[in-house]
Parts: structure tokens; C-alpha cells; sequence
């Protein structure tokens, strides 16, 4: 079972590259971010929770979030492994997934992050939010929000997973292409 966590801040296209690499290498892939969207559309409750701090850049608490992706992992038991994307954000949910692979006698294999500079991932949000329809790509100051709170709460699960030889940085500007010609070696090392 390979399990590979992508990451990265808002921007740095972690859900486009997660949609090719589910395909190359078999992997179920589970967004956090998609699961809360599918939520917010067919008006659930934990939709309405997850859009009141979603619309101002903050992260859902984690309690309401590692129970989400526990019942994700959950529903795939035959999985050949999992990418996950935009999950965990902080320590506490690294911890939780940590546990959750051992339940499941396995591990995450690696932590792979896309390394983009925050202007650039600003200008990739704006662009997006003309046609992502998405409420926190529209506005400005919330896509700052959510780069400010990566960094608040993110930003230092490099060091996690670097402590377990597990982190490896990829440039994440260039075509498509190119970067995930430079995932996939990463990868295929694993
Ligand atoms: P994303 O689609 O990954 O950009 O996530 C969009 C929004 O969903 C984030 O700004 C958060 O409000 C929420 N979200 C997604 N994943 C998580 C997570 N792992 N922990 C907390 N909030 C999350």
C-alpha cells in the first residue's frame, strides 16, 4: 500500500496533480476540501458548519475534520492506497492520521509538497476564482487569509514529516507536465 499525503498551500495544485497521479498509481484520492464542497451543496449539516469557517479562509476545527476523513478512509477498504490532498493541516490532524494508518497496519509512505511562491499562488487564486465558482477563490483578502492561516497552522508539518525522512519538496511552477514528471519521481521511489 503506498499512501502519499500532497501538500502545499492554497494554489500550489495539489488537486490538479492529485487527479493524475489517482490514475497513474492506482490511489484513491480523498480532498478534504472536495468532501466539505460536496457537503455545502446538498445543504447537510456539517456543510453548513464547514462553509461558516470556509468562507473566511479558516480552517473547520479538527475534531469535525479527522472524523470526516476517518468515515472517508473507511468506505475503502480495498484500497491499493490513498493521496491525500489538503489533509492533514495541523499537527493534531497529523497525529490522527498517523493513528489511522497503524489501525490499518500501514503508514504513510510520504509527504510530497509543491513549493510555490505565495504571490504567485495569489495570482493562481484570483484566475481560478473566475471560473472554480468557489466563494473563497472570489475575494482578495480571503484567499490571504488562507495562505496566512497555512502558515499559522500548515506550514510546520514539513518539520513532521521531516523528522520521519518523509518530506520531499518539489518546485511546483511549470506546465503540468513537467510537475508531475517531477512527483512521480518521487514516487516511484517509494
Ligand atoms: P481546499 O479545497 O483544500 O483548498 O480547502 C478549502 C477549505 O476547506 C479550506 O480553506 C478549509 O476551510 C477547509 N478545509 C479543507 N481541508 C481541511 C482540513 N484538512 N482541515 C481544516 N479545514 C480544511
Amino acid at each position: 500500500m503506498k499512501n502519499i499525503v500532497l501538500f502545499g498551500p492554497p494554489g500550489a495544485g495539489k488537486g490538479t496533480q492529485a487527479e493524475i497521479l489517482k490514475q497513474k498509481y492506482q490511489l484513491v484520492h480523498i480532498s478534504t476540501g472536495d468532501v466539505f464542497r460536496y457537503n455545502i451543496k446538498n445543504a447537510t449539516e456539517l456543510g453548513t458548519l464547514a462553509k461558516s469557517y470556509m468562507d473566511k479562509g479558516h480552517l473547520v476545527p479538527d475534531t469535525v475534520t479527522i472524523d470526516m476523513l476517518k468515515a472517508e478512509v473507511e468506505k475503502n477498504p480495498q484500497a491499493n492506497g490513498f493521496i491525500f490532498d489538503g489533509f492533514p493541516r495541523t499537527a493534531a490532524q497529523a497525529e490522527a492520521l498517523s493513528h489511522l494508518m497503524d489501525d490499518m497496519n500501514s503508514q504513510i509512505n510520504a509527504m510530497v509538497a509543491l513549493e510555490v511562491d505565495d504571490e504567485i499562488l495569489v495570482g493562481r487564486l484570483l484566475e481560478r476564482g473566475k471560473v472554480s465558482g468557489r466563494a473563497d477563490d472570489a475575494n482578495e483578502a480571503v484567499i490571504r487569509e488562507r495562505i496566512a492561516e497555512y502558515y499559522r497552522k500548515t506550514d510546520i508539518l514539513k518539520e513532521y514529516y521531516q523528522n520521519q525522512n518523509k518530506y520531499h519538496g518539489v518546485d511546483g511552477v511549470g506546465s503540468i507536465e513537467d510537475i508531475t514528471e517531477r512527483l512521480s519521481k518521487v514516487i516511484d521511489k517509494l
